[in-house]
């Protein structure tokens, strides 16, 4: 009726049957052996194998719940280049689109041509800076992917076209500007000083209850950092700017870009990518739009009507 004995109780006979001592230490054994088991398999279902970026901790391997819907958002102002992605697109103005921003990539530099995202109330919350610099693994396969020690002993920061700060609603969109495809060398002196000034004074408009729409990124070659002049990072991978510059159309929360008038109050700058200029202010690097518009040859706000563009993107922001 009661057939052979399963294993775990000819174990537990076993140990009644031997000294004490020994059964506590039998004891010992078995709980080391399945605390082990557990541990193995919980790295074999839950962490997966660490990246090769050794320059920052590793990143979160279970994302976050996303937004729905957002990705669309980034380019509602237009896409400042054509650029597309998929067979056939060009490598050099190669579309990447995320919740929080979308950009034009540039193979041969390996750095953003441009970075565009819509910036409100919404987008900021207490989020931790989450620091994780890594590749962009949304690139096509084949395609060298710019890592964060490609920056390293250039005298350049790994600088943000889209900030850390602009999203920080949850720590996924946090994380999301993290990837190496939004980054440019930017002189320290650029990306602290006037640069950031600005990313700061755009927050406060969006928390202000602005919608903001943005578009950054570098232009020209060669630029000034820490260790001086150079057309590239040290091991060749990465493009040195010689100009950073942002575009912002602010409108009232809720506008629609369709509908943005004459009167729209639009900001642009080009700041040089040098050192010396970390305590100017960034109000002295203010130009048109059109100028802008000159330097990348990209057409910004392109949804807006017509003649409102041509109103709001000749004037240089005085306010
Ligand atoms: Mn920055
Ligand atoms: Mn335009």
């Amino acid at each position: 009726m009661f057939g052979r004995p399963l294993n775990a109780s000819r174990v537990v006979w076993y140990l009644l049957r031997v000294p004490r001592r020994k059964q506590q230490s039998l004891l010992t054994l078995l709980i080391v052996i399945a605390l082990w088991l557990a541990w193995a398999a919980y790295k074999r279902y839950y962490l997966h194998p660490a990246p090769g970026d050794k320059a920052g901790p590793a990143p979160r391997t279970q994302p976050a719940p996303r937004p729905p819907g957002s990705a669309a958002s980034n380019l509602l102002a237009g896409n400042p280049s054509g650029a597309a992605s998929g067979a056939g697109a060009s490598p050099d103005n190669y579309l990447l689109e995320r919740a929080g921003y979308a950009l034009s990539y540039n193979r041969s530099k390996g750095t953003p041509n441009w970075v565009s995202w819509r910036l409100e109330r919404s987008d900021l919350g207490d989020a931790e800076r989450q620091n994780d610099f890594r590749p962009d693994d949304a690139l096509p396969a084949g395609w060298y992917r710019v890592t964060p020690s490609d920056y390293t002993g250039s005298g350049f920061d790994r600088g943000h076209m889209s900030p850390s700060a602009d999203h920080s609603a949850d720590p996924q969109s946090n994380s999301d500007t993290f990837l190496m495809t939004n980054m440019v060398p930017q002189a320290p002196d650029n990306n602290q000083g006037p640069w950031k000034q600005l990313e700061e004074y755009e927050r406060g408009l969006a928390a202000q209850g602005n919608e903001l729409y943005v578009v950054a990124g570098p232009a020209g070659v060669g630029g000034a950092g820490s260790k001086g002049a150079a057309g590239k990072t040290p091991n060749g991978k990465v493009t040195v700017p010689a100009q950073t510059w942002k575009v912002i159309l602010v409108l009232p929360e809720g506008a629609d870009i369709s509908q943005a008038g004459a009167d729209a109050r639009a900001i642009a700058v080009i700041m040089p990518n040098r050192q010396g200029i970390k305590n100017q202010d960034w109000r002295a690097f203010r130009v048109s739009v059109d100028e802008v518009e000159r330097l990348t040859g990209y057409d910004f706000f392109s949804a807006a009507p017509a003649a409102a563009q041509a109103a709001f993107e000749s004037r240089v922001d005085d306010k």
